[in-house]
């Protein structure tokens, strides 16, 4: 790798991003935590308020669960809102509210891994520590033709040796930083721009005109499908939620009643008698049902296909007790602060 020609094309093209210019060790992992699986234009409003509400370690370690995921709400992977507080106490308990600058101290902070500890000993404190993502694999795959898979441990490794090598010891921030825009704006997984790279003549893979073949593509497997019915029950004024458990998929967020499968209308409404009408004076009626209509979320290993109702019931106690088995009636005012999964939007 040319680190010249690398640096001096980052010194022309970089992006002013907010974590860059008021650079800080807290605010190089916040951001880092945010950058994991969302494209930066998502996180530049994200980060900011983020930043607002949590300036330290310290506040971040403080606060509720609740109030960090709703200012995570719609950034998606709650478990790394999850880690950066449970970092945060670390840090406070073990590194008296301050990062430490040293990757492996770094590396024991819950949360933080081999990348982002490179990231933030290289950016924040100037360490020569490689930080090693899937940008920085297609680059060296492309410059040096590797015939490799990049989620395999051993491509990781070959990797991090190369820009171990590289990596110079007077701006070591810089070069990783260089590498992670480069690899958004140059040497991009589709489409590369090699008619404008700095190293269109010493890249291999450009050489061979194979440059989308590096690195070497996983075979695909089938990603599982979920149908799931979203049911959104008014009783009232009030508005039926319950909490995720505190393990597994989209832990500890906010749902509304979420039930296996698609539901027809006719199945809902035997649901509503049974669960929300059975003992009260609204059992002889019919509800008040419509159908929301089908939307879909994707998630890294999972799709949701599901169907969504909504089921408007008059305020009675013996409903409200009823729906106090399934979960909480809340206000709207309060629905309004709740962390919701962004996959239901579409019925919130
Ligand atoms: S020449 Fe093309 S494939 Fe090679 S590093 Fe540059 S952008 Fe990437």
């Amino acid at each position: 790798m040319d680190v010249e020609a690398l640096l001096s094309w980052f010194y022309e093209n970089r992006r002013d991003l907010p974590w860059r210019s008021d650079r800080t060790p807290y605010g190089t992992w916040i951001s880092e935590a945010m950058l994991q699986q969302t494209r930066v234009t998502t996180v530049l409003d994200y980060y900011p308020r983020f930043l607002k509400h949590f300036p330290d370690p310290e506040s971040l370690a403080s606060a509720s669960e609740d109030s960090v995921f709703k200012l995570w709400e719609g950034l998606g992977y709650y478990s790394r809102a999850r880690n950066l507080m449970r970092g945060a106490k670390y840090i406070c308990e073990h590194f008296d509210g301050a990062l430490p600058s040293s990757p492996d101290l770094l590396l024991e902070i819950p949360g933080i891994g081999p990348y982002m500890a490179g990231a933030i000993a290289s950016q924040a404190f100037q360490v020569a520590s490689p930080a090693v993502d899937g940008n920085c694999i297609r680059i060296y795959c492309r410059l040096h033709a590797l015939p490799l898979i990049p989620s395999e441990k051993s491509t990781y490794n070959e990797v991090y040796e190369r820009v171990r090598k590289d990596i110079p010891s007077d701006n070591p921030g810089d070069f990783n930083e260089a590498l992670m825009d480069f690899g958004s704006l140059v040497c991009t997984p589709k489409s590369p721009r090699c008619s404008t790279c700095p190293f269109a003549t010493e890249c291999s893979a450009n050489l061979l005109g194979k440059q989308e073949d590096f690195p070497l593509k996983k075979p695909k497997k089938e990603t599982p499908v979920e149908e799931h019915t979203i049911l959104r029950i008014f009783v009232g004024k009030k508005i039926l939620v319950r909490k995720r458990p505190d393990s597994g998929l989209l832990a500890g967020l906010y749902e509304l009643i979420d039930m296996p499968g698609h539901l027809e209308n006719h199945e809902v409404e035997a649901w509503v008698m049974e669960n929300l009408l059975q003992g009260s004076k609204e059992c002889s009626s019919e509800p008040d049902i419509r159908v929301l209509g089908t939307s879909k979320h994707v998630f890294s290993h999972l799709r949701w296909n599901m169907l969504g109702y909504e089921i408007i019931l008059p305020a009675d106690t013996t409903i409200a007790k009823n729906a106090s088995q399934l979960g909480e009636l809340v206000t709207m005012k309060k629905y309004d602060t709740l962390a919701f999964a962004s996959a239901i939007r579409a019925y919130r």
